[in-house]
């Protein structure tokens, strides 16, 4: 398996060959010629259980930079984060591995400056925490009716007793299309979270990892 037999573009292809990646590790090599392979058609979703140092974050980060029509500048996808920093770190590697694009991306947790009354984000990723983007779909602020990719990352601890931001996160699947790819990704399945993990992608052809 590698990286060009997944039909990925040249932008991204160059993003992955700067990083040095050779081949994909395990984790990406079974999901993504499957989350890949259903462009443009609101794609299958996926369940993985994914460590830290599995390579998790290329995962979802090339499915978004995969599904993202450059050309339309309005938010096409979604990372949820447990934390600031985490939604930090995935907003710097998104914009590292897609540096050959003119990719616009917005970080939306606590502490963001204001977004003036009236007017949208006009970005093709947000990335943040669950409360301040259901903050963000509500207010209208985030348009994000033709969202494609919805991320979660480190499902678990979003889903910790506490601190639960479990409402959060179905509030703002809400707000997005019907058919959106949700990539679900925690370190651990105990029942809540799977019982969650259902709830969310109910009805949806699920990949299991
Ligand atoms: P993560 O599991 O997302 O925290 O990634 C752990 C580390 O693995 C990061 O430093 C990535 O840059 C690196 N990594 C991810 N995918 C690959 C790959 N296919 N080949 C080599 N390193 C990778």
């Amino acid at each position: 398996e590698n990286f060009a037999s997944f039909g990925l573009g040249p932008e991204v292809m160059e993003g992955i060959n700067s990083l040095g990646y050779v081949r994909p590790s395990v984790i990406q090599a079974h999901t993504l010629p499957r989350i890949l392979g259903e462009k443009g058609q609101g794609g299958k979703s996926l369940q993985a259980q994914a460590q830290n140092g599995s390579g998790k974050t290329a995962c979802f980060s090339i499915a978004v930079l995969h599904a993202l029509d450059i050309s339309v500048l309005q938010p096409q996808a979604i990372i949820l984060c447990p934390t600031r920093e985490l939604a930090r770190q995935n907003h710097d590697f998104l914009n590292l591995i897609g540096f050959g694009l003119r990719l616009k991306t917005k970080l939306v947790c606590p502490g963001m400056e204001r977004v003036p009354t009236g007017s949208t984000i006009d970005v093709h990723v947000l990335i943040g925490t669950p409360g301040k983007m259901m903050d963000m779909c509500k207010k209208r602020f985030a348009y994000v009716r033709e969202l494609k990719v919805l991320v979660l990352d480190e499902a678990d601890v979003m889903l910790d007793q506490e601190n639960f931001m479990g409402n959060h996160v179905m509030d703002v699947r809400k707000h997005c299309p019907e058919n959106v790819q949700i990539l679900f990704f925690s370190a651990t399945y105990p029942d809540h979270v799977q019982i969650f993990a259902r709830n969310l992608l109910a009805s949806k052809t699920v990949i299991k990892v």
